[in-house]
């Protein structure tokens, strides 16, 4: 096992990772930036190094400030949590060239599965079911695009190859509108991904978002620990996921899971991942693979009692997967609530400082968060200040339980989306459970304020 760790990330998944260290007996470096001074996790981490200005460009994206805090550190891995340099390939080449652990994948595998045009290829030659599109991404030719555009029927959905967050997406309706949204999404795509390669895919009108968690080790083992429904989404982006997925027959959930754990072997992946599907009529159409940890993580170790942060060092320090799919039993059910410094309803981001923060506690209630009273949210990074994150024997106690806990929180001094998962909580289609992606966008609507 390692001695050392670096974590390159901050806020709450900066915590839970060190968290994991200390557990395994791992020391851990954090670096910061100058926005990120006064947080408790950078006092509580055994090193901490201050590696530029709150600018992501200049410190949690400074690759060669990170890997030369690695050396001087001593540090023998690098931990780079989700977003910022986790799915960048070059990145985890330049850690490995520098004699390091990337915790994480091959530079191949993130490379190959972060363009998301070669990804749904790959997934095809896998067979993995896609979402019907473009054959690649999409040419110059105009002609050839509307043909394309017909082909698939309206409506359809430009995407960037090389997109993430939700962003660089376009729905269009009409074949008239077409062309300027190719057109707009990529200019986009090429100055928000630096790849302004886009690509069509059929718009699904009532799909749920599945997605299948994966761990693979380096000696040809890989395991699926389910599913998670991350259906509830503001603007493309996750507020509320949970595992199972309500509704969806066991058998069907095996089977699509049973086939990324075989990609996986296929392509020679290694550490976690994530397979995300819309399910839509009992089908599952594959969107894209992250190569990382995922926000919505915890539900995952909630339901199984596998601890995947740890799980990702242990398997990238070369020790073998310890259970077979087989061993893996799920447990009841848990729900995340993203806590958001936001306006709940119309989604502005809230940063300031907290002058009250009480955390909800009790049986089955379990929160991520880095934030504390005094704690100020800078405006420099994602409004996601931490998760709620509930458990039960079933789906009712685990909503009953998170209607206590989100009862019990109080966030002062800033705005969060708290007041708007109270609301879902008790809201009856919500309840019954397997609402589509769409289904927030439309309650939103109706709850006009
Ligand atoms: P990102 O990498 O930005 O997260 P994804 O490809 O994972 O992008 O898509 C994010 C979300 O966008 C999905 O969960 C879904 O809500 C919506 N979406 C993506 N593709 C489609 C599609 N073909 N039809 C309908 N909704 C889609």
């Amino acid at each position: 096992m390692f001695k050392k760790i670096l974590i390159a990330n901050r806020g709450e998944i900066a915590l839970r990772i060190q968290r994991a260290c200390r557990e395994m007996g791992v020391k851990s470096v954090v670096v910061y930036s100058e926005a990120d001074r006064d947080a408790k996790y950078v006092k509580l981490a055994d090193e901490a190094v201050c590696i530029g200005p709150a600018a992501s460009a200049q410190s949690y994206l400074n690759m060669p400030a990170i890997i030369s805090t690695a050396e001087v550190t001593d540090a023998e891995a690098i931990h780079p949590g989700y977003g910022f340099l986790s799915e960048n390939a070059d990145f985890a080449e330049r850690v490995e060239q520098s004699g390091f652990t990337f915790i994480g994948p091959t530079p191949e595998s993130i490379r190959l599965m972060g363009d998301k045009v070669s990804a749904k290829q790959t997934m095809i030659k896998a067979g993995v079911p896609c979402v019907p599109g473009s054959e690649g991404a999409l040419p110059d030719d105009p002609k050839e695009i509307i043909r394309q555009g017909r082909a698939i029927g309206y409506p359809v959905i430009i995407k960037a190859a090389g997109g993430g967050g939700g962003r660089g997406m376009r729905v269009v309706h009409t074949e008239a509108a077409l062309i300027h949204a190719v057109q707009t999404t990529r200019s986009e795509a090429g100055a928000a991904f630096g790849n302004a390669a886009v690509y069509m895919e059929k718009f699904l009108e009532n799909p749920r978002h599945i997605e299948i968690q994966v761990m693979a080790d380096q000696h040809k083992n890989a395991v699926w620990l389910g599913e998670r429904d991350c259906s509830m989404q503001r603007r493309h982006q996750k507020i509320i996921e949970e595992a199972p997925a309500p509704g969806i027959p066991r058998r069907v959930i095996e089977k699509i899971g049973d086939r990324c754990a075989a990609a996986c072997k296929r392509i020679g992946y290694r550490g976690a991942g994530t397979f995300e599907f819309l399910y839509e009529n009992g089908e599952f159409y594959f969107i894209e693979m992250n190569t990382r940890v995922q926000v919505e993580h915890p539900v995952t170790e909630l339901v199984t009692g596998i601890d995947i942060v740890q799980m990702q060092i242990r398997v990238a320090a070369g020790e073998k997967l310890p259970f077979t799919q087989r061993q893996i039993q799920m447990h009841g059910h848990a729900i995340e609530c993203r806590i958001n410094a936001e306006d709940a309803y119309k989604f502005t981001p809230s940063p300031g400082r907290i002058t009250a923060w009480h955390a909800p506690g009790g049986p089955g209630v379990r929160v991520d968060s880095h934030a504390y009273t005094n704690y100020f949210v800078p405006p420099n990074y994602d409004s996601m200040i931490g998760k709620i994150i509930t458990h039960g024997d079933t789906r009712d106690q685990a909503v009953a339980r998170m209607r206590i806990a989100l009862s019990e929180t109080v966030v002062e001094g800033i705005q969060t989306n708290i007041p708007l998962h109270r609301e879902l909580m008790v809201d009856a289609k919500f309840v019954e459970g397997g609402t589509s992606i769409h289904y927030l966008e439309g309650w939103m609507s109706q709850h006009k304020r």
